[in-house]
C-alpha cells in the first residue's frame, strides 16, 4: 500500500503570519533583531508513522511538530488531526501559539503539531495506533520541560490520555505534565472543558463595562455551536444576553427574541443536531424560529458577532455586509487579513483570537502547574485565576489600542511581541553587545 499522500495546496499561510508580526513591530518598542528571530521556528520534525490497520494492511501517516519560540519558557500547542495540515500551517499555528501565550504573560512559548489523517475514517483502535505511534516518534523532541502538547481540531481528552501513556511508558516514569487537556481521572484540571468560552466570556463582562451595556439589550450571533461556542453563549446567556441565532456545520437557527441556552445544548447533545427548542425537564417543544445558512448567520443585525467554527469565513467578499459592530474571534483565524481590513475600516471592533481565545492555553497552563505540583485546584480557584488574567490582559491591550489609535488586533500582537521582545533582549541584542565589545 502506498504512503498516504497529503492532499493540500501549501498557500503560505506562514508568510502571512509574519505579515502580522512587521506590522505590529512598530508599536511593539522591539528591536529588528528580536522580530527576526521570529520569523524562523525554532526547530521541527516531520515523522512517518507507520499504522496497522485493522484488516491487516499497512498505511503510512506523516506528522509535525514545530517547536516555534522557547525565549519565554517551553512551547505550548495542540495536536490537530486533519486532512489539510501541512508543514506551513503548523509553522503559523506555532507563531500564533508564541504570540497567545505571550498576550495572556504565561511563561511558555509556541508550538503546534498536526498529523495528515482524516481521523473519522479511522476505527477507535486504528486512532490510539496513529496516536501512540507518533508520540514514540517525537518523545525526544517533547517533554514537560521543552515542548507540551494539547488538544486541537478533532483531538480530544482521550487521544491526550494515550498520548501521555505512550510518553511515559518510554520514560518509564509517570509524566502527566507532558501533556494537557487529559481526562481529569488521568490529571486533567477542572475547568478545562469550557476554558476556551469562558476566556471569551470574560472579555465580553470587560467590555459590557466600557460600553456600558445592558445584558438583555444585547443581541449575539454564534457561528459554530461545539465545546467554545456552546460555552460562550450558555455563560452570556445566563447573564441574561439574547443570543438570537447559533448554527453548526449543517446550517443555522434565528429567533429575535432570543434562545434557552440550555435547551439547544440539550437537544444538541441527545441529537447531535441544532434545533429550535424549549426543554422542560426531558420534555422539549419546539419553539418559532426561521433557518439561516452560515453565511447568513454572519450577515445578521445582532451587537456581537462570535465565530467559533473554522478560520477563513470572514473576507473582503463578506466583510461589507456584516452588520455586527463587535466580533469576538473564538474560533482561530476566521477573518482573513483582507476581511479584517475592511472591518477596521468600517470601524467594527474585533477582539483578535490571540486574546479571545486564550482562555483554553491559560487553564492548560494551570493543568501542567498543577501536574508539577502534584496538587490540584478547586473549580473556583480556576476561575478566579482565569478571571484575573483574562481582564488584565483585555484592558492592557484595549488601553494600547485606545493610545496608540490602532485596531484591537494589532495592539494584541504589539502587546505580545513587548513581552517577547523583552525576553529576548534580556539575553543581548546587537545594541548591548555593540555597546559592551571591548
Ligand atoms: P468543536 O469541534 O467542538 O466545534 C466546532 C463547531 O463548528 C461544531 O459545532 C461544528 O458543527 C461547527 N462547524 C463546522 N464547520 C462549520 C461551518 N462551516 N459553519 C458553521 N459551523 C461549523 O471545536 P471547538 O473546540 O469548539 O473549536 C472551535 C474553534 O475554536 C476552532 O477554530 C478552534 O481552533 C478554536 N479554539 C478552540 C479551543 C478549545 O479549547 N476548544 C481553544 C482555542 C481555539
Amino acid at each position: 500500500m502506498p504512503a498516504a499522500e497529503p492532499e493540500h495546496t501549501e498557500k503560505n499561510i506562514f508568510t502571512d503570519a509574519i505579515k502580522r508580526l512587521d506590522s505590529a513591530a512598530e508599536y511593539a518598542q522591539i528591536e529588528l533583531e528580536a522580530i527576526e528571530r521570529l520569523k524562523h521556528p525554532k526547530a521541527f520534525i516531520q515523522v512517518s508513522i507507520p499504522v496497522r490497520m485493522d484488516d491487516g494492511s499497512l498505511r503510512i501517516f506523516t506528522g509535525y511538530r514545530v517547536r516555534h519560540d522557547d525565549t519565554r519558557g517551553p512551547t505550548k500547542g495542540g495536536i490537530r488531526y486533519h486532512p489539510d495540515v501541512s508543514l506551513n500551517e503548523v509553522k503559523a499555528l506555532a507563531l500564533w501559539m508564541t504570540c497567545k501565550c505571550a498576550v495572556v504573560g504565561i511563561p511558555y512559548g509556541g508550538g503546534k503539531g498536526g498529523i495528515i489523517v482524516n481521523p473519522k475514517e479511522l476505527s477507535p483502535m486504528e486512532l490510539e495506533r496513529l496516536s501512540r505511534g507518533f508520540i514514540g516518534l517525537i518523545a525526544d523532541f517533547i517533554g514537560p520541560d521543552t515542548d507540551i502538547p494539547a488538544p486541537d481540531v478533532y483531538t480530544n481528552a482521550r487521544i491526550m490520555g494515550w498520548m501521555m501513556d505512550e510518553y511515559s511508558k518510554i520514560r518509564r516514569a509517570y509524566t502527566p505534565a507532558v501533556i494537557t487537556g487529559k481526562p481529569l481521572s488521568l490529571g486533567g484540571s477542572l475547568g478545562r472543558d469550557d476554558a476556551t468560552g469562558r476566556g471569551a466570556y470574560y472579555c465580553i463582562k470587560e467590555l459590557e463595562k466600557r460600553r456600558r451595556w445592558k445584558p438583555k439589550d444585547i443581541r449575539v450571533a454564534v457561528q459554530g455551536f461545539g465545546n467554545a461556542g456552546q460555552h460562550v453563549a450558555h455563560l452570556l446567556h445566563s447573564d441574561g444576553y439574547r443570543i438570537v441565532a447559533v448554527s453548526d456545520s449543517r446550517g443555522g437557527i434565528h429567533r429575535t427574541q432570543g434562545f434557552d441556552i440550555p435547551s439547544l445544548i440539550q437537544i444538541k447533545n441527545e441529537t447531535r443536531l441544532v434545533k429550535a427548542v424549549y426543554c422542560d425537564g426531558s420534555v422539549c417543544e419546539a419553539v418559532e424560529s426561521e433557518n439561516v445558512t452560515n453565511e447568513q448567520l454572519l450577515e445578521l443585525d445582532v451587537d456581537i458577532l462570535i465565530p467559533a467554527a473554522l478560520e477563513n469565513q470572514i473576507t473582503a467578499d463578506n466583510a461589507p455586509r456584516i452588520k455586527a459592530p463587535v466580533v469576538i474571534e473564538v474560533a482561530n483565524g476566521p477573518i482573513t487579513s483582507d476581511g479584517d481590513a475592511v472591518l477596521n475600516k468600517k470601524g467594527t471592533l474585533v477582539v483578535p483570537d490571540i486574546l479571545a481565545n486564550a482562555g483554553g492555553v491559560t487553564v492548560s497552563y494551570f493543568e501542567w502547574v498543577q501536574n508539577r505540583q502534584g496538587y490540584y485546584w478547586q473549580l473556583e480557584q480556576v476561575h478566579q485565576r482565569l478571571q484575573e488574567i483574562m481582564s488584565r490582559e483585555f484592558h492592557a491591550i484595549f488601553d494600547l489600542m485606545e493610545e496608540k489609535k490602532i485596531d484591537m488586533r494589532t495592539a494584541a500582537y504589539a502587546h505580545a511581541l513587548r513581552r517577547i521582545g523583552q525576553a529576548i533582549e534580556a539575553s543581548g541584542t546587537r545594541r548591548y553587545f555593540s555597546n559592551h565589545s571591548d
